[in-house]
């Protein structure tokens, strides 16, 4: 059996050479061949000649780099492209994701599981972290029709089948906790503790876990849009029956025009309920506008491997 080990890297040059070495050794423990597929993400630093130095020097080392940095969601998939593994092991080049679980995962892929899925404690966390990492997933799992669970993130093993159904999900918007969970396939989860990054910097700014959240949400099915109906089907009541306390008290106590400040307030709280929902609208439009454009998720420049899998309508 061969295992592909999938790695997206963005400015990664403080890591690489000591991740590749720490796994290499961890790999030794497993009778499988392996082979390597770093993605460079159009990192501005030395990553992509590291990388072609680990090629150099271990021919089981494939690299793959993009014409600038397209995120890590382009990454991966260019990684299941290029893989030709029997199983795929997806995980980041800082460290954060143990080399030593990788054993682990494919004995549990030999168990029968299809997915075997890494879920980080949050041991170590701040407080407010694991708040709001609660509130989140609480909200969304009410949203998306696949079970997102809170920990489980993109380092995972698939199986072929897994890896070929992944790639099978064209969009071009890919959040890929949400598509890893739509595949579906047995299942297997277990908990691990991650490592504190130790070189370089998370690339997670504020904003882009707040967009990421949004993405989750809104990217998955249409159930906001639902939501919105029924917010106007409420407030629609509401305003019924206070037009009819109002009209009622007008013609038992004769007409009065006093209320300048209710006035005020519902129409600025209106308009406000309209505007969020015609951005939500506008959230879905612009994402029909990115689908219907067919747009390649990547683009390489140079690369020592070649596509396993047949690429389905773009590059
Ligand atoms: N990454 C990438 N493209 C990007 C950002 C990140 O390929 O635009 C890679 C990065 O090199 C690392 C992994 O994705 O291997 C996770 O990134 P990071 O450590 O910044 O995220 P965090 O661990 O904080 O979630
Ligand atoms: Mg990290």
């Amino acid at each position: 059996m061969l295992i592909s080990i999938v790695v997206p890297c963005y400015n990664e040059e403080a890591v690489i050479d000591r991740f590749h070495e720490h796994l290499t050794r961890e790999l030794r423990a497993i009778d499988h061949d392996c082979e390597f597929v770093y993605v460079d993400d159009g990192s501005k630093d030395r990553t992509l000649s590291l990388l072609k130095n680990l090629a150099e020097t271990d021919p089981r080392v494939r690299y793959v780099s993009f014409s600038r940095n397209f995120g890590k969601e382009a990454a991966m998939l260019a990684g299941l492209r290029y893989a030709s593994g029997d199983a795929v092991v997806i995980m980041d080049a800082d460290l954060q994701h143990p080399p030593e679980l990788v054993k682990r995962m494919v004995e549990l892929h030999a168990q029968g599981h299809d997915q075997v899925i890494a879920k980080r404690t949050r041991d170590g966390d701040r407080v407010t972290r694991v708040l709001t990492a609660r509130a989140y997933y609480r909200l969304i799992n009410r949203f998306v029709d696949v079970e997102l669970v809170d920990g489980v993130g993109d380092f995972r093993l698939l199986s072929r089948r897994a890896v070929d159904a992944v790639l099978g999900l064209t969009e071009y918007n890919r959040f890929s906790k949400g598509l890893f969970a739509w595949v579906g396939f047995p299942s297997v989860t277990f908990e691990y503790e991650n490592a504190v990054r130790e070189e370089g910097r998370s690339k997670w700014t504020f904003g882009q876990l707040l967009n990421y959240g949004a993405d989750g949400l809104i990217s998955f099915n249409n159930k906001p849009l639902r939501a919105a109906v029924y917010l106007g089907l409420l407030l629609l009541s509401v305003a019924a029956l206070y037009a009819a306390w109002i009209v009622g008290s007008a013609a038992v106590n004769g007409v009065d025009t006093p209320g300048y400040v209710t006035l005020l307030v519902v129409i600025t709280a209106l308009a406000g309920v309209q505007m969020v929902m015609v951005g939500v609208i506008g959230e879905y439009i612009g994402r029909i506008y990115y689908e219907v454009k067919r747009r390649p998720h990547f683009l390489v420049q140079s690369t020592n491997a070649v596509p396993a899998a047949a690429p389905l309508k773009d590059q």
